[in-house]
């Protein structure tokens, strides 16, 4: 899983679609509110747009209020961080660990358990809604979360 995806510029700009070219290869940001995601409350895996790797659980996507589709953590270790002083801001870049896409950025005013707010575009991201992609069932009648 972690064999990095490597593809020229081109073959990125010829499979993604503008908006996803340049938040995933260029870093950039999606306006808030806008986009896919930010108000999904299906279950599902979140994948990588770029290149299908698992990112995010549905069941750690939480209502940040800002806009943007917010996660307490990343699905294992699907996600790499890297220091980010673009902007004149100190902040932490969140990448595709498989392809070094650009998916976000994380902060540390999250909710518990983790603290962390893994604040992420929706264009880069691709909601797998099938059962099997899904997170294990927590019941019903509320078994274990
Ligand atoms: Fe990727």
């Amino acid at each position: 899983m972690d064999q990095r995806i490597t593809k020229t510029e081109d073959e990125w700009r010829r499979e993604l679609t503008p908006a996803q070219y340049r938040v995933l290869r260029q870093a950039g940001t999606e306006p808030p509110f806008a986009g896919e995601y930010f108000d999904c409350h299906d279950d599902g895996m979140y994948r990588c747009a770029a290149c299908g790797a698992e990112l995010f659980r549905s069941d750690t996507k939480f209502d940040s209020g800002t806009g943007w589709p917010s996660f307490t953590e990343a699905a294992g270790s699907a996600v790499e961080l890297h220091k980010d002083l673009s902007h004149g801001m100190l902040r932490t870049e969140v990448r595709c660990r498989a392809c070094g896409s650009h998916l976000g950025h994380v902060f540390n005013d999250g909710p518990r358990p983790t603290g962390k707010r893994f604040c992420i575009n929706s264009c880069a991201l691709d909601l797998d809604r099938t059962p099997a992609a899904a997170p294990a069932p927590t019941g019903a009648e509320g078994g274990a979360a």
